[in-house]
């Protein structure tokens, strides 16, 4: 492995076992400021990746000593290096080959022989992209229509995140938000496939399930994952809410190919991505979403009060905030339950949300760079979350973290 650095404070490694082309593409980045790294073999390929770190790997397929696809797979399935776009230098243009490559995690390809300009513009597109959050509903406990609520929106919670070169969708809670999403996606004529995390199973993270209008179409398919509910599992959690008694469409009008899951608290590799899940302080089994992409980590923690109530016999502070705090220290991004305000929340402890002023210090002291307040209570009018917004750029100006309320329809790209 042979490593050289620049100013631009992004990693590029080559795997390569061409060595004259590793050094014209490596003398080519490092001028365009990149550093660089390159390593000549299948074996130890993965080794260096983890110990370098990349943002771009550059490989060929064929290798003296080991199949290149294979190696891809590896990576994709590895903890450490999932997320990484991975560059693919070929002399070949099989579409079957390369339907096979992307499903091995390879993000895209470029044809030899060399031409240096659309080269460059390949790898700006391919880092250009960054991972993307976008907010589909972000109200607690209940749908709120009306014109007090169009600024913040009123549907009930949905989120999806979008990972650079990832077709597969990835969503958390459905929400009456995710209906939107669901129209969206139709609109695009795009066969669908993804996976859709729940936190847990309360109506307002659930109810959006049957206006989803993907899982009415024969050639979609979704994952379902949620955490084990004390009441049946993962699959007729959801779908008791289509029974006939409750709903018109039953859950055999369902066409989408889907499968359930019940999630584990262990970390899993999925398509770009790693996630695992801790237990919230929610009334029932709630998860609090860590994913990984990358470097980056996003924390999703729709439904959660973080409380000083529960202080232990040793005098070492709640045994919960403890394990919350190492589980989010230093995320790129916490999305987080922020129902009331502090004052609200004193009538209203351990009804399982919290104080939006709790989650910005608790954000800070664990070195968060971005946080979004959610899970707003459908009492909080456009009008009073303009007055906590203001009371929010007040506290955080000396914080130095950014903080926001976030917003029905908004996007977040989680910066480099
Ligand atoms: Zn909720
Ligand atoms: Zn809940």
């Amino acid at each position: 492995m042979a490593v050289s650095g620049s100013e631009k404070d992004i990693m590029i490694l080559m795997i390569e076992d061409d060595l004259t082309l590793c050094e014209l593409v490596g003398s080519f980045l490092e001028k365009k400021g990149y550093d660089f790294a390159h390593h000549n073999s299948y074996e130890g390929a993965i080794e260096c990746a983890r110990r370098v770190k990349p943002d771009l790997i550059i490989m060929d397929l064929h290798f003296p000593d080991g199949n290149g696809l294979h190696l891809c797979k590896l990576m994709k399935d590895d903890k450490d290096l999932t997320g990484i776009p991975i560059l693919v230098l070929t002399t070949r243009d099989y579409p079957v080959e390369k339907e096979i490559a992307l499903s091995s995690g390879v993000t895209d390809f470029f044809h030899k022989p060399m031409d240096y300009g659309l080269f460059a513009d390949k790898i700006d597109e391919i880092l250009g992209d960054s991972i993307e959050i976008i907010f589909w509903g972000v109200r607690g406990s209940t749908p709120c229509p009306g014109e007090e609520y169009t600024k913040y929106g009123g549907n009930s919670t949905c989120l999806q995140i979008l990972i650079p070169g990832q077709k597969k969708l990835l969503i958390l809670d459905a929400g009456s938000g995710i209906r939107a999403l669901g129209n969206e996606l139709l609109a695009s004529g795009k066969p669908l496939n993804g996976r859709i995390f729940f936190t847990h199973a309360h109506w307002d993270h659930i109810q959006g399930f049957p206006f989803f209008k993907p899982l009415y179409v024969p050639d979609s398919r979704f994952d379902i994952h949620m955490p084990p509910q004390m009441e049946g599992n993962t699959k007729e959690v959801l779908l008791d809410q289509m029974s006939y008694t409750y709903f018109p469409v039953t859950s055999q009008m369902l066409q989408a190919k889907l499968e359930y899951h019940v999630q584990s608290h262990a970390q899993q590799q999925y398509e770009g991505y790693s996630i695992q899940y801790m237990s919230a302080n929610h009334p029932v089994e709630t998860a609090i979403y860590k994913i990984t992409i990358g470097k980056k980590t996003i924390v999703f923690c729709p439904d959660n009060e973080l409380s000083m109530a529960n202080v232990d016999s040793n005098g070492e502070g709640d045994p919960f905030l403890r394990q919350f705090d190492e589980f989010v220290k230093d995320a790129d991004v916490l999305i987080h339950d922020a129902q009331y305000d502090r004052e609200e929340y004193e009538k209203k402890r351990n009804w399982g949300h919290s104080a939006w002023e709790v989650v910005v210090e608790t954000a800070k002291k664990n070195n968060i760079r971005h946080v979004f307040l959610t899970h707003f209570d459908p009492d909080s009018t456009d009008e009073k979350l303009d007055q906590i917004s203001e009371k929010l750029k007040e506290m955080v100006k000396d914080l130095g973290i950014h903080a926001e309320l976030a917003k029905e329809g908004s996007h977040f790209k989680v910066p480099a």
